[in-house]
């Protein structure tokens, strides 16, 4: 193929994703401005099924030879900001509750004070999510937010560490359909980072 060919080959394909992209978006818009917003749990837990079902359906797509490396007691990026939606507050608020967990309330406080630009900011044992336990696993895994249940990497869970200094080493597994679901969600209902919509929801009765 001579170069000309080959470069309208190429933006072809690049047109033809960006036009897949864009109508995976526009569903997931669509569904989430229909969804029944009444039972804010109920939401979020409906989303985070079909989340879990895509990123199974898309495990396929894990490069042969190249597993994922994510696991329980690998926390380097649970001391990160998460962005969630406020029915996925809800939700954790419930699980909270329901579970008897005491999350810890003042460092929540601190926390909420920061932006994903500021969040490195903080003391280092502030920037940990307060689901954290003493073992590095998740106490809300069952409630967990989307954007943990994507974020799925390939490379040494050591490259998350943002101590050691390689993070451009993270070899991120990506399934655009997860992306396009999560980022409908944040749109339609709104993103906030965890700390500051799980407070007043953790205040509701
Ligand atoms: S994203 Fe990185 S730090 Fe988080 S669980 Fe996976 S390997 Fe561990
Ligand atoms: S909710 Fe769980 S998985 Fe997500 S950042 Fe917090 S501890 Fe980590």
């Amino acid at each position: 193929m001579d170069d000309d060919l080959e470069a309208d080959s190429s933006a072809g394909q690049r047109r033809k994703k960006a036009a897949w992209l864009r109508a995976v978006y526009e569903r997931n818009l669509a569904q989430c401005r229909a969804a029944d917003t009444a039972d804010a749990p109920a939401l979020a837990r409906k989303a985070h099924t079909a989340m879990d079902a895509q990123l199974q359906r898309d495990s396929v797509s894990v490069p042969e030879g190249k597993p994922i490396r994510c696991g329980r007691g690998c926390s380097h990026c649970c001391h990160g900001p998460v962005e969630i939606w406020p029915q996925e507050a809800a939700l954790l608020a419930q699980f909270v509750r329901d579970a008897g967990l005491r999350p810890d309330l003042a460092r929540l406080e601190r926390q909420s004070h920061y932006t994903v630009e500021t969040w490195r900011e903080q003391a280092v044992a502030d920037q940990a999510c307060v689901f954290l336990d003493h073992e590095g696993a998740c106490s809300v895994y069952a409630a967990r937010p989307n954007t943990c249940r994507k974020l799925l990497v390939m490379s040494d869970p050591a490259c998350c560490d943002v101590q050691q200094g390689r993070t451009d080493e993270i070899d991120r597994w990506f399934s655009w359909e997860a992306e396009m679901m999560e980022v409908a969600a944040l749109e339609v209902f709104g993103m906030a980072l965890l700390p500051r919509l799980l407070l007043p929801a953790l205040q509701q009765k």
